[in-house]
């Protein structure tokens, strides 16, 4: 008399079968591929949020036990999102993660066809010099009316997707007590 396996359990045994074996003969794999693991397995996830807009999607940050940044994907937990990531979104591992990302100060003087690597703080004594010189320029205390300005229009700020709530606030701080209005934050939760 047959023995009817229940349905689930013999889809299993036909799913084992088919990872040792497509046909008559065994599958073939070396030992490196048959060490081979997903870089995500077993790891820790933690509830983050994309760093690039407004929207706010969720994700899920992948890291190793020693705390390095395994992956990125979207959190399907997120009543925003629902998991999905734009591309940006989708590629913010790179953010962090990124061989190709310049790490030092690059200079390319005008004219040049060259890039010259820098010192950060010949950059930072070169950004600031420039400000001055351009708020001192084009600084306007009143207009023709004699009404009381006190802003530059030589000078505007373009901000990034990645700043905080705290960056953009101290930015604004510094660039309003400045005189600058021309202002632009990305939009940030
Ligand atoms: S950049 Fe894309 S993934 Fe990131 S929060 Fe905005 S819409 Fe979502």
């Amino acid at each position: 008399m047959a023995i009817a396996f229940p349905a689930a359990l013999s889809r299993a045994v036909r799913a084992l079968r088919l990872s040792e074996r497509i046909g008559a003969l065994p599958n073939i794999a070396s030992e490196r591929t048959r060490a081979l693991a997903p870089r995500i397995r077993a790891k820790k996830t933690v509830v983050s949020v994309c760093p690039y807009c407004a929207v706010g999607c969720s994700t899920l940050a992948v890291v190793s036990d020693e705390g390095k940044l395994l992956d990125v994907e979207g959190n399907s937990a997120s009543p925003i999102s629902a998991g999905h990531l734009c591309p940006k979104g989708a590629a913010s591992f790179g953010l962090t993660v990124n061989e190709a990302r310049w790490t030092t100060v690059r200079y390319r003087a005008p004219r040049a066809t060259e890039w010259e690597e820098k010192p950060l703080d010949w950059a930072l004594d070169r950004i600031a010099r420039n400000f001055r010189d351009s708020r001192e320029r084009t600084f306007v205390r009143a207009n023709a009316e004699g009404k009381r300005l006190n802003h530059t229009l030589g000078i505007a700020s373009l901000g990034g997707a990645t700043f905080g709530v705290e960056e953009n606030y101290l930015l604004q701080k510094l660039l309003k007590s400045c005189g600058v209005v021309s202002v632009e934050n990305q939009a940030r939760i």
